[in-house]
């Protein structure tokens, strides 16, 4: 394996908790209704898509995965996805002339108006700055309510095996890992019969260059929305139900306007 734990360092463990800073901002938003910004942070394989996924159930709010958008305007072959393919194939960051753009188009679609996820935006301080510059002049649900951040915390060891593991269904899209929930059989869909494929970028390769990406660039953003007393932090090695059941509680809590 080329990406080993010498290569990148400076990963949050497990560890972590529901703590909330002592000068955290508390929010007012309707308890069952819940019309927030959703921030999810944490290292590719951390675990976010699957958490979105669940949230956005929960909460009826749409999930919005720049990597999801990216990766579809790859396959249509549209002028974006042309752009961003050899950047994402590289691991590296699509630059903000067009990332930026993509996100205010999505956000300003009408399901976003009671609340939205995001999973994989922001990815650096620049994008945290825009995105509160743009939450700052857009009302949503005629209301403004700045976003619960929670991070879910992985440590390197981990992320890798979940990363180098992950394969998905072509057809329905389930999600697999070869070490920690394979199929049933070798490596076709158990619901379809599919072969099961594995992302470009989830290649080893590549993995090294994301993980160190994340560090670089992505992993200040945990200071700067702790700073602002937003940061809620989640152990993402837990099962994913309890890390499901601590994030509904972290949203739920500024939701009740608790801190
Ligand atoms: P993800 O599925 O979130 O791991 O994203 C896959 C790839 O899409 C990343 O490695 C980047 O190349 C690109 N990407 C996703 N989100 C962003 C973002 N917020 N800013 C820049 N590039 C992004």
């Amino acid at each position: 394996m080329k990406a080993s734990r010498r290569e990148v360092d400076g990963f949050a463990g497990g560890g972590g908790s529901t703590t909330v800073p002592a000068n955290a901002v508390s929010y007012r938003i309707p308890r069952n209704d819940v019309a927030v910004p959703v921030i999810l942070l944490g290292a590719p394989g951390a675990g976010k898509g699957t958490q979105a996924k669940r949230i956005a159930a929960r909460y009826a709010i749409p999930q919005i995965s720049t990597g999801d958008i990216l990766r579809e305007n790859v396959v249509r072959n549209t002028e974006l996805g042309q752009k961003a393919k050899a950047v994402m194939e590289r691991g590296e960051l699509v630059s903000d002339d067009l990332v930026l753009p993509m996100v205010a188009d999505r956000l300003c679609q009408p399901d976003c108006a009671q609340g939205f996820i995001l999973d994989g935006f922001p990815r650096t301080v620049r994008q945290a700055e825009w995105l509160d510059e743009f939450l700052r002049s857009h009302d949503f649900g005629g209301q403004k309510v700045p976003p619960v951040v929670v991070s879910i915390n992985v440590g390197y060891n981990q992320l890798l095996q979940r990363l180098t593991g992950r394969r998905s269904c072509p057809i329905d899209q389930k999600i697999y890992n070869i070490y920690l929930q394979p199929p049933k059989s070798d490596c076709v869909c158990d619901l379809c019969g599919t072969q099961l494929v594995q992302r470009k970028d989830d290649r080893e390769e590549v993995i090294s260059e994301r993980l160190q990406s994340y560090q670089r660039q992505t992993l200040p953003l945990v200071d700067y929305y702790r700073r602002q007393g937003r940061l809620r932090e989640i152990n993402g090695e837990f099962p994913a139900d309890q890390v499901t059941a601590e994030t509904f509680a972290a949203i739920q809590e500024s939701a009740a306007g608790g801190a």
